[in-house]
C-alpha cells in the first residue's frame, strides 16, 4: 500500500505538479473507506482546494447509448487539441449494484484515454448515491489541482445523478436522439429545466433530417421556460460524436456560456451555491455514516429490528431510542 507511505507533503507537491500517478493515488484515499486514507485524503484535498477555480466544470447526461461516451471522446480530443488538459470522471449510482462502473470506462474512450492530455477515471462505487457524488466532487477538485482545466462529469439518468451532477458543474448538457416527432415524450420535466444545453445526437446519414425537426421542437419547448437566473437562453444544437459533426460549436457555445456568467458574475455565484450545498451535505452524510457505523448503534439497531418483527415495538419507538443513544 504506496499510498498510504508518502507523505501528505508529497501527495500535494506531486499533485500541483501535473503528476498523474499521485493524482490517481490521491482519488484512490478519496475514494477509501478506511478512516486513516480519509483523513489524509482530506488533508491532501484542503490544501489542493486553493489551485481549483480557473476550471471548466461540464457535466453530461443522456440515456445508455445516446452516444454519451462517443461525444465524450471526440469533445475531448477537440478540446485537447486546443492544448487544453481534460479531466473526464462520472457519477454512476448504478455501480455498487454491478460491482464496476459502466461509465467512464477507459475501455469506451479508447483515443482519449491514450492522449497525455487527458484523464480518465470511473465512477465511484458506493452504497448511496450521495456517498458516490461526495467522491467525484473532492476528486474534481484534486484534477484541478492537477492542471486539468475542463472537468467533465459524465452520468446517467438514474434516479437523481443528474439532479446531483448539475449541483457540482457549471454548464449541464443534455445529449438527446432525434425520434419520430413526439421529442418531449418520456423525457423528465427537470431535466429539461437543468439543461443549459441539448445536444441532439447521431445527427448524421439518414438521422439528420429527424435531428433538424427535434432541434425546433426541444427550441420551443425551451423558450417557454423562464429566463434562467444565468441569463443564458439555453440552446439546442445537432451534432454527429461519431463524425465529428458540430463539436466545435458545442465548444463555442460553452466558451460563450463561460464569458456571459463570468461577466454577469453568475458564475462565481453559483459555485458559491453549490459549495454551501455540498458544505450541508457533506455533514448530512457524515453524520449519518457515524451514526450507522458506531457499534452501539449497530448492535442496538438489529435488536430494534428484530424487537419490531415480532411485533415488540413501532418504528417510531425504535427511533427514538436509537436517536437518544
Ligand atoms: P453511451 O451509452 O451513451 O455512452 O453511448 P455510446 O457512446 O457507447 O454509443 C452507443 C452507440 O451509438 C455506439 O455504437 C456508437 O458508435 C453509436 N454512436 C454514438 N454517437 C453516434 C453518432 O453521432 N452517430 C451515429 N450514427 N452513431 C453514434
Amino acid at each position: 500500500n504506496r499510498a498510504k507511505q508518502n507523505s501528505v507533503d508529497e501527495f500535494v507537491s506531486k499533485i500541483l505538479d501535473g503528476n498523474i500517478t499521485f493524482l490517481s493515488r490521491a482519488i484512490t484515499l478519496v475514494e477509501s473507506t478506511n478512516a486513516n486514507h480519509q483523513k489524509k485524503a482530506n488533508e491532501i484535498l484542503e490544501r489542493c482546494l486553493p489551485f481549483t477555480n480557473k476550471s471548466v466544470r461540464i457535466g453530461i447526461t443522456g440515456v445508455p447509448g445516446v452516444g454519451k461516451s462517443t461525444f465524450i471522446e471526440s469533445f475531448g480530443k477537440h478540446l485537447t487539441s486546443q492544448h487544453k488538459k481534460v479531466a473526464v470522471l462520472a457519477v454512476d449510482p448504478s455501480s455498487s449494484v454491478n460491482k464496476g462502473s459502466i461509465l467512464g470506462d477507459k475501455t469506451r474512450m479508447e483515443e482519449l484515454v491514450t492522449d497525455k492530455n487527458a484523464f480518465i477515471r470511473p465512477s465511484p462505487s458506493g452504497t448511496s448515491l450521495g456517498g458516490v457524488a461526495q467522491k467525484t466532487r473532492e476528486s474534481i477538485i484534486l484534477c484541478e489541482a492537477a492542471g486539468f482545466d475542463t472537468i467533465i462529469i459524465e452520468t446517467v439518468g438514474v434516479g437523481q445523478s443528474e439532479t446531483v451532477v448539475h449541483s457540482m458543474v457549471d454548464f449541464f448538457l443534455l445529449l438527446k436522439l432525434a425520434g419520430a416527432g413526439d421529442e418531449l415524450q418520456g423525457i423528465k420535466r427537470g431535466i429539461i429545466e437543468m439543461a443549459d444545453a441539448i445536444v441532439i445526437n447521431k445527427a448524421d446519414g439518414d438521422n439528420e433530417k429527424n435531428a433538424k425537426i427535434a432541434k425546433v421542437e426541444f427550441n420551443r419547448a425551451l423558450h417557454l421556460y423562464p429566463i434562467k437566473e444565468s441569463n443564458w437562453q439555453p440552446k439546442v444544437l445537432t451534432a454527429s460524436a461519431l463524425k465529428n459533426i458540430g463539436i466545435d460549436k458545442i465548444d463555442k457555445m460553452i466558451v460563450d456560456y463561460i464569458a456571459l456568467t463570468k461577466a454577469n458574475n453568475y458564475f462565481d455565484k453559483k459555485r458559491n451555491q453549490q459549495n454551501k450545498y455540498w458544505l450541508l451535505a457533506t455533514i448530512d452524510q457524515q453524520l449519518k455514516a457515524n451514526f450507522y457505523q458506531n457499534p452501539l448503534i449497530k448492535n442496538a439497531l438489529s435488536k430494534e429490528i428484530e424487537d419490531l418483527e415480532n411485533g415488540k415495538t413501532t418504528p417510531f419507538n425504535a427511533a427514538k431510542r436509537l436517536l437518544e443513544l
